[in-house]
């Protein structure tokens, strides 16, 4: 451990090549109603087994990051702090034997707050965790019961406290709005009441009726109701005031930092930073290549143990990575920058790009800054599927 300790802690500030490593933790204690990501509730059988596939993994496939020291580290699930702490740190330092994390700058553990203990907490500084990501989702105990979260309102006050106390404070908290039986108002209390915890980071998703959940065929079966459309615009309207009122930096569609907290991790997705997944269900980008593991548990380490990358990959031609250019960067304040474009991917595109964009310029949904960077503004991003969808190659 103190090798691990003081390769992790030692947060280099040279600026290098990044490289981020997510890796996914399928285990969750019980299934959330909305929920559609890979994960198993065979955490006692399979934990063990899976982590050490995930360290051999990473030993297979450690060339992919090119040699580059890695910037950002991410476990996220799934449940990873349903993981046992003994087998936690054999993931950490297992991996940190096979990468290099001499220059990790960011670290984040995805937890749920009925998990996230006096004991849990005081884990995570050992093991130079440095971020943790909670999946509040709200501060209404009745919604939080029916759509299957485990945990109440005051557990997840108690976790921000629990981990503030062992001095982790960079906290990011999720919540979803348009959840049934959710109100303007009854959102707006969640709200403020995030606010009152201050935590860094704030993601907000609204809900989608993913096929095949548990909440999909409830709504089938006319046992919830969708919240009207009108209504989820006001929530996030709400949402962006309100937290922009205290502070938040709306960095992404979802996503709202205090200043100097944006998601490392997160962001390098949207900057098309090289990126390596380990475990089930994984995805992978080295700037060219995307790789994809199995979402099949049994399926992963069985490959993995035979000595073999488990991942399929999928060249990204000219229009797939001009449209996710376009499709990233309008998610972010940033934007996209069109001088970057046209060098990147020609005239033709770029002048396909400025034709539309000049259409929804005058629409009032796009913004172009003195830098030459193209932004939704706050009434394009309401629209933004469709924006975007305008300014892709494809449709
Ligand atoms: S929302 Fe999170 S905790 Fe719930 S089932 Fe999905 S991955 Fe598991």
């Amino acid at each position: 451990m103190p090798k691990l300790m003081q390769m992790l802690r030692e947060m280099s500030t040279f600026a290098s090549i990044m490289a981020g490593v997510y890796v996914h933790i399928p285990f969750c204690a019980s299934r959330c109603s909305y929920c559609d990501f890979f994960s198993t509730l065979s955490l006692h059988e399979a934990a063990g087994p899976y982590v050490e596939a995930v360290i051999a993994e990473a030993r297979l496939r450690r060339d992919e990051l090119g040699g580059e020291p890695v910037k950002t580290l991410y476990l996220g699930g799934g449940t990873p702090s349903q993981l046992p702490l003994s087998l936690l740190e054999r993931l950490v330092t297992g991996l940190a034997d096979v990468l290099d994390f001499c220059g990790v700058e960011e670290f984040t553990v995805e937890a749920n707050p009925d998990d996230v203990t006096p004991d849990w907490c005081a884990s995570l500084p050992p093991l130079a965790v440095n971020r943790v990501s909670m999946g509040v989702q709200s501060f209404e105990d009745d919604i939080l019961c029916a759509i299957g979260r485990r945990h109440t309102a005051r557990q997840a006050v108690e976790a921000v406290l629990n981990l503030r106390s062992v001095g982790i404070d960079n906290i990011s908290i999720d919540l979803i709005y348009g959840l049934p039986g959710q109100t303007l108002a009854s959102w707006t209390q969640s709200v403020n009441q995030a606010i009152d915890l201050h935590p860094q980071h704030i993601s907000a998703y609204g809900l989608t009726y993913e096929d095949g959940t548990r909440l999909w065929w409830q709504r089938e079966r006319g046992e919830v109701q969708e919240v009207p459309e009108d209504v989820c615009v006001a929530m996030y309207r709400t949402l962006v005031k309100r937290l922009r009122e205290a502070g938040y930096e709306h960095y992404e569609i979802s996503n709202f930092a205090l200043p100097g907290y944006h998601s490392r991790h997160n962001s390098s997705y949207w900057d098309e930073t090289p990126y390596l997944g380990l475990g089930a269900a994984a995805h992978s980008y080295d700037g060219r290549v995307r790789r994809s593991n199995p979402c099949d548990l049994r399926g992963f380490i069985d490959i993995v143990n035979a000595g073999k990358p488990a991942c399929e990959q999928e060249e990204m031609s000219w229009w797939e990575r001009y449209d996710e250019r376009v499709m990233l960067g309008l998610r972010t304040a940033r934007g996209v920058d069109a001088d970057r474009l046209q060098a990147d991917f020609g005239s033709q595109a770029w002048r396909h790009f400025t034709r539309e964009a000049a259409r929804h310029i005058s629409a009032g949904n796009i913004h172009l800054d003195s830098d030459g960077h193209y932004q939704l503004t706050e009434e394009g991003i309401l629209l933004s599927d469709s924006v975007i969808r305008d300014l892709m190659w494809s449709d």
